[in-house]
């Protein structure tokens, strides 16, 4: 379809000697002509030049947009501007703006003491000091610690008209939760670009630490999936790539267009749903 939007999602290499390799998977993710790569980012920040030096190579080598992710739970205000320094200094000038989730190491005391409480606290703060393009997370199944999808909204609001105007959601494997978040979202008056989050499961064992890590609902279909293929690896990766694809095109006769799907630094599976998607 013309009117796809479609994004990825990469995470940096854990050591300096897998750069090349990581170098060479973004070079296949760019020949699939995405409008932006964002690149995770460490929880706590241990790893933010990771980030910085994948976001960099995307911008200024291949050329295509990047996105840092940025998470400010473990950071001070000076923490931030050191990220948002070295951003500057290799061009690249879209952030996610995160809260994160509260780091182990982190003690009662330093957690309560925290300079930025929410991801809208990093929003306003980023908006003051610099003029990134902000980006915000959202949950079509709703955030693990809001107690209704309506205090949540409203929340996702004053992220929005803090100012950031793009969202990219949470992954979810039943496209229903997303028609519902967006008629809601609407409702609440968040005005903001929505990327649909997609995340191909293409082994057995991926599904259960990807739902223990995102919460997201596993509806019959993908237990079907499982249940049918998960034994056999490679009717399994073929049948998790058929499942993205679908739920891809569900979503664009839906009218959604934004899509951004969590490659996990796969160039193969997701040059396959890119091309059952085009
Ligand atoms: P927030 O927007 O701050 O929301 C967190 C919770 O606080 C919600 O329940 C919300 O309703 C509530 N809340 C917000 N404002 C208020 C308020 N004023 N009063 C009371 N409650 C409030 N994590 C990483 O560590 N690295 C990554 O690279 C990363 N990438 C991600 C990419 C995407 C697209 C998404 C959706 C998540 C990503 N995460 C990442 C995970 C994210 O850090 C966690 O989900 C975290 O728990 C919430 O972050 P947030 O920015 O959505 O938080």
């Amino acid at each position: 379809m013309s009117n796809l939007h479609l994004s990825l999602e990469v995470f940096p290499p854990k050591k300096e000697e897998d750069f090349p390799n990581a170098h060479a998977v973004l070079d296949s993710l760019s020949k699939l002509n995405p409008e932006f790569i964002s690149v995770t980012y460490g929880a706590g920040g241990s790893n933010s030049k990771k980030t910085v030096e994948i976001a960099s190579y995307i911008q200024n080598t291949l050329n295509i947009p990047s996105v840092a992710h940025l998470t400010c739970v473990g950071n001070t205000k000076q923490d931030i501007l050191n990220v948002v320094n070295e951003l500057k200094k290799v061009n690249v000038s879209r952030i996610l703006a995160l809260r994160g989730d509260r780091p182990s190491y982190m003690t009662d005391e330093q957690f309560n003491a925290r300079e930025f409480t929410y991801a809208t606290d990093l929003v306003t703060f980023l908006k003051e000091k610099t003029d990134f393009t902000l980006f915000g997370g959202c949950y079509p199944e709703k955030h693990f610690e809001a107690p209704s999808m309506e205090e949540d909204l409203q929340h996702l609001k004053e992220k929005t008209d803090a100012g950031c105007g793009i969202l990219i959601s949470q992954l979810f494997f039943d496209n229903d939760f997303f028609y519902r978040f967006l008629e809601k979202a609407q409702k609440a008056g968040v005005k903001a670009d929505f990327h649909a989050g997609i995340m191909p499961i293409t082994t057995a064992k991926q599904l259960g630490t990807t739902v223990s890590l995102s919460g997201s609902s596993v509806p019959k279909k993908l237990a079907d999936v499982i249940a049918t293929y998960g034994d056999n690896p490679e009717d399994m990766r073929k049948a998790g790539i058929d499942f993205a694809i679908s739920q891809i095109l569900d979503l664009q006769a839906h009218g959604v267009t934004g899509i951004h799907l969590y490659s996990m630094n796969k160039p193969k599976v997701t040059a396959e749903i890119v091309a059952g998607i085009r």
